[in-house]
């Protein structure tokens, strides 16, 4: 058996968005004053488990726990443990901001998780205030380095560069994650459903992200790389590992997505990019997008249309000049 949508993706991969609020406010993310959705409307973590080992039974075997921010939810770590006790289970990982992360990580790993995703898009103070609303980024660092203390791994950073913000950082976070073991993927800054602080101006192109870090650090695409995961995945020709790139509005992977996604009121859909790498918040998850994949995968199924806000991004990309680019 095997999950197959409507323009023929199978999906192997479930998103279980376990809450919608976060303890942060990122700007190209939440609005200031969000409405939650009201507790009632919450699965419970047997209704998750439930929800997952039925997914198991048709095909899927990759889990990943996000939220909102998950780690705001109680006892996570048991639902982890409910998780990871599933027959069929190849994957177990978990998307975070990392602001809760020190105090929880031993418990998770013993728990059965096996890998982590940490948001962290600045490693100036000031900066990190200003973009998540919180002055939280000790936290996150100490929070990495309790995840890799207590043997969680790989671990991966998940970056979002802004035109104007921190787009001058990308080497930093990559040295700071090839001193400490981590993989920094970058992000395309994608329309949410914080809409209105989206702004072509302000995307940086994983291309130029590229260029900047080649440039310091020669870097060749992955061969061993899954044309079904979000990141292109290029290596350091020095060995010290690679760097991740998910080019969701300048090159959109629609056509390759094996992403379904769990929302925490109870919808399932498949998996809208951005969401995906934005600590998974799930709002406005639509039809899936249709993309010049720049990744070798089958051919791209004509009648996949873009989500509304993929296709006037990709729009407006597609009408820069090379210059303005
Ligand atoms: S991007 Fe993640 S950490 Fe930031 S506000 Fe959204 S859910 Fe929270």
């Amino acid at each position: 058996m095997a999950f197959v949508d409507t323009f023929g993706r199978i999906h192997d991969d479930l998103r279980l968005s376990i809450t919608d609020r976060c303890n942060l406010r990122c700007a190209y993310c939440m609005p200031h004053e969000p409405v939650w959705y009201p507790h009632e409307a919450i699965l419970s973590f047997e209704e998750i488990t439930r929800v997952a080992r039925l997914a198991i039974g048709e095909g899927v075997g990759k889990l990943r726990v996000t939220g909102g921010e998950p780690l705001v939810r109680r006892d996570v770590a048991s639902l982890i443990g409910s998780l990871a006790a599933l027959p069929g289970v190849t994957d177990l990982s978990l998307t975070t901001n990392g602001v809760l992360l020190e105090p929880l990580a031993g418990e998770l790993r013993s728990a059965g998780l096996r890998r982590v995703n940490v948001s962290l898009d600045t490693l100036d103070r000031a900066r990190f205030a200003r973009m998540s609303g919180r002055d939280r980024l000790p936290e996150v660092l100490r929070g990495l380095a309790a995840a890799a203390a207590a043997g969680i791994g790989p671990i991966k950073i998940n970056a979002v560069l802004l035109r104007g913000e921190n787009e001058h950082e990308a080497v930093d976070l990559v040295r700071f994650g090839r001193d400490h073991g981590y993989e920094v993927r970058f992000i395309e800054f994608m329309p949410l459903e914080n809409d209105r602080s989206w702004d072509l101006g302000r995307v940086v192109g994983g291309s130029e992200v590229r260029r900047a870090i080649a440039a310091v650090w020669p870097i060749v695409r992955d061969p061993a790389g899954d044309p079904h995961a979000p990141a292109s995945r290029f290596l350091f020709e020095d060995g010290s590992g690679a760097v991740g790139f998910i080019d969701s509005v300048t090159a959109p992977f629609c056509a390759a997505c094996s992403r379904i996604r769990l929302t925490s009121d109870d919808s399932l859909y498949r998996a809208s990019p951005a969401r995906t790498w934005l600590c998974g918040s799930t709002a406005a998850s639509a039809p899936i997008g249709l993309a010049q994949c720049s990744k070798p995968v089958s051919p791209v199924p004509p009648s996949v249309p873009l989500s509304p806000s993929c296709a006037s991004a990709r729009r407006k990309w597609s009408e820069l000049s090379d210059d303005q680019r």
